[in-house]
C-alpha cells in the first residue's frame, strides 16, 4: 500500500501534544496526521503556502521580546547579535520565498528534439510530502524556521525537532509553532537524542539534519533504511588564509567578528588562521586592538559577548586549550559558573596540536604559520573541504587562485560569515562538510522533486512505425 492510499477523506481535526518526549505513539500519531493533510493535497495551493510563510512572519514580529529572551537565556545571545542572525534571517529569508513562489512554481520547459517536437515537455516542481527537519542548538531558531520555510514553500508537511540543549528557543517553537502554522501539517517534536532516533525508525519524504559529523552518521543510516533522502548541514574546520598585501587594522576587524560572533559557535566561524610570520606580527596587535574595541579590556563584563551554551561544551573548550601546546596571545581566561571563555588567541600552533584535531566551536583562535601562498593552499587540501573557506588579500591574483586550487561548501573573501545572509546564493557544505544545500531557491529545490514530464498526443503515429519491431537496423538514427 502506497502512503496516500487511503486518505482521511473527512480531514482530521484532532488537536495534537506538541509537549515534550511524545513517546513512540505519539509521535507516529503526529506523522499519520500529517500524511493524511498532505495526502488530502492541503499543502500543496499557492495561497495555502504563502498563508503559511505570513504565518511565520507573524510568529516572529510578533515574539520578538520572546524569542530575544530565549536566546538570551540559551546562549547569552547579544540582542543585536540575535537580531541579526535569528530573526532578520528567518524574516528575510520568508519574504524572499513569499516575492519568489510563484515564478519557482512554474513548470519549467524545456528544449525538444525532432520526435518531441509536437509534445509538452516540462519540468514539474512537486512537494516530497513529510518531511523531517532536525535543529542544532547554536543558532536554535534560524536552523529550525529558515528550512521550514523551503519545505512549506515547497509545499510539504513537516516534522520540526529542535535542539534539545537550546532548551528555552525549543520550549518556546513548541509553544508557538501550534499557535501560528497549521497544526494539521506542521508539528514539533521535542527531546534529544533518544527521542529523535525514535523519530528516525519512521519513514519521512526527507530528513534534513543540521549538526555534528558524528551524528550525520546515524542519521544517514536510519534513513538508508526507508530510502530517505537527506540534506545534511554539519560543520568542520574553516579556515581562513592571510596573505599578500591588505590592510591588516581590517582585516582583523572583521576576522575577529566573524570568530567571536555567538561566542565563536558558529558552523561557518573562521576556526583557524594560515598567514605568514610577517603577517602574524602585525595582525596580534591589530586583532588586540579590535577585541578592545568591541568588547572592552573586560570582556566578561560586556553584554556583547555570549557564552558557552553548555558545561560539557565548556568543559570541552577548556581541555581543547589546556591542551594546545600553543601560546596565548590574547585572552585564555575563563569562568565555569558563568560558561564564559575570553576571546582567545593562541600563535605557535603546529598541524599535530590538539587545537587542530576537531573543529574548535568556541571563542578560540590558532594562528598557524606558512611560508608561502602554495603552502597555505596545500595545508588546506589536506584537509576535509570545510563547509566555509576564507582568504584576506588586497591581491586579487590571490584570491584567485585560493578560489580555483580549494574545495569548500562556501567561499568569501575578506570577511567571514556574511556570504551566508544571502539568499541566493547557495548554504551547504561538501564532502565532510555536508550534503545539499539550502537558502532561497536552493531550499525550494532541496524540498522539492523535479518531475520530469512529457504530455504526448496521438499525432505523427506514422513516424512511430520507425521504432516498432520488427526491428530494421537501417531505421537507426531516425
Ligand atoms: P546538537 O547536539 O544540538 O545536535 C543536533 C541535533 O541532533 C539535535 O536536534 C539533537 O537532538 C540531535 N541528536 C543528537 N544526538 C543524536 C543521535 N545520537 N541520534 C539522532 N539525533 C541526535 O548539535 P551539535 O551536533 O552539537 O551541533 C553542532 C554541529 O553542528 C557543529 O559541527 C556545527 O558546525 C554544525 N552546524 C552546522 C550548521 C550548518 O548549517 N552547516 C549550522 C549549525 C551547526
Amino acid at each position: 500500500m502506497t502512503e496516500c492510499e487511503t486518505p482521511d477523506r473527512r480531514g482530521s481535526h484532532l488537536v495534537l501534544c506538541m509537549t515534550r518526549c511524545v513517546g513512540m505513539e505519539g509521535q507516529k500519531e503526529i506523522i499519520d496526521r500529517l500524511r493524511r493533510s498532505f495526502c488530502l493535497g492541503v499543502t500543496f495551493p499557492e495561497q495555502f503556502r504563502l498563508a503559511q510563510l505570513d504565518a511565520v512572519l507573524s510568529l516572529v514580529k510578533e515574539n520578538e521580546t520572546l524569542i530575544l529572551a530565549a536566546l538570551h537565556q540559551d546562549l547569552a545571545k547579544p540582542k543585536f547579535e540575535a537580531v541579526l542572525s535569528e530573526i532578520d534571517m528567518v524574516m528575510n529569508e520568508t519574504c524572499f520565498a513569499i516575492n519568489n513562489l510563484r515564478t519557482w512554481m512554474q513548470p519549467e520547459y524545456v528544449g525538444k528534439n525532432l520526435a518531441t517536437k509536437l509534445d509538452d515537455c516540462f519540468v514539474r516542481r512537486e512537494p516530497l510530502g513529510v518531511v523531517l527537519i532536525i535543529g542544532a542548538w547554536n543558532y536554535p531558531l534560524q536552523l529550525i524556521l529558515l528550512p521550514l520555510v523551503a519545505a512549506i514553500a515547497a509545499g510539504n508537511c513537516a516534522v520540526l525537532k529542535p535542539s534539545e540543549i537550546s532548551q528555552a528557543t525549543e520550549k518556546l517553537l513548541a509553544e508557538l509553532i501550534p499557535k501560528y502554522l497549521s497544526n494539521e501539517c506542521y508539528a514539533v517534536v521535542c527531546g534529544g537524542a533518544e527521542e529523535t532516533k525514535a523519530l528516525l525508525e519512521n519513514r519521512f519524504n526527507h530528513i534534513f539534519y543540521t549538526g555534528s559529523q558524528k551524528v550525520a552518521r546515524n542519521i544517514l543510516q536510519a534513513a538508508a533504511v526507508h530510502l530517505t533522502p537527506v540534506t545534511l548541514e554539519l560543520g568542520g574546520k574553516c579556515p581562513c588564509l592571510i596573505y599578500g598585501k591588505l590592510d591588516i587594522k581590517a582585516a582583523a576587524k572583521r576576522l575577529a567578528w566573524a570568530k567571536f560572533f555567538n561566542a565563536g559557535q558558529s558552523c561557518v566561524a573562521p576556526d583557524y588562521v594560515l598567514c605568514t610570520p610577517q603577517i602574524q606580527a602585525s595582525l596580534i596587535p591589530a586583532l588586540r586592538e579590535a577585541l578592545e574595541t568591541f568588547y572592552t579590556v573586560q570582556p566578561q563584563q560586556c553584554p556583547d559577548v555570549g557564552r558557552i551554551v553548555t558545561d560539557r561544551h565548556w568543559d570541552r573548550l577548556i581541555k581543547m586549550l589546556g591542551g594546545s601546546a600553543g601560546t596565548v596571545e590574547i585572552g585564555g581566561e575563563s569562568d565555569k559558573e558563568e560558561k564564559y571563555i575570553a576571546p582567545t588567541v593562541l600563535v605557535d600552533v603546529k598541524e599535530s596540536d590538539v587545537l587542530m584535531e576537531e573543529e574548535i566551536f568556541g571563542p578560540i583562535l590558532p594562528i598557524l604559520t606558512i611560508q608561502t601562498l602554495e603552502d597555505g593552499i596545500n595545508f588546506m587540501n589536506r584537509r576535509e573541504p570545510p563547509l566555509a573557506l576564507y582568504v584576506f588579500s588586497d591581491e586579487p591574483q590571490v584570491v584567485g587562485k585560493v578560489l580555483e586550487q580549494t574545495s569548500s561548501g562556501g567561499f568569501c573573501s575578506n570577511d567571514g560569515i556574511v556570504h551566508m545572509t544571502l539568499p541566493e546564493l547557495p548554504f551547504g557544505g561538501v564532502g565532510a562538510s555536508g550534503m545539499g544545500s539550502y537558502h532561497g531557491r536552493w531550499g525550494f529545490e532541496t524540498f522539492t522533486h523535479r518531475r520530469g514530464c512529457m504530455l504526448r498526443g496521438w499525432g505523427l503515429e506514422q513516424i512511430n512505425v520507425l521504432r516498432y519491431p520488427p526491428y530494421q537496423e537501417t531505421n537507426l538514427g531516425w
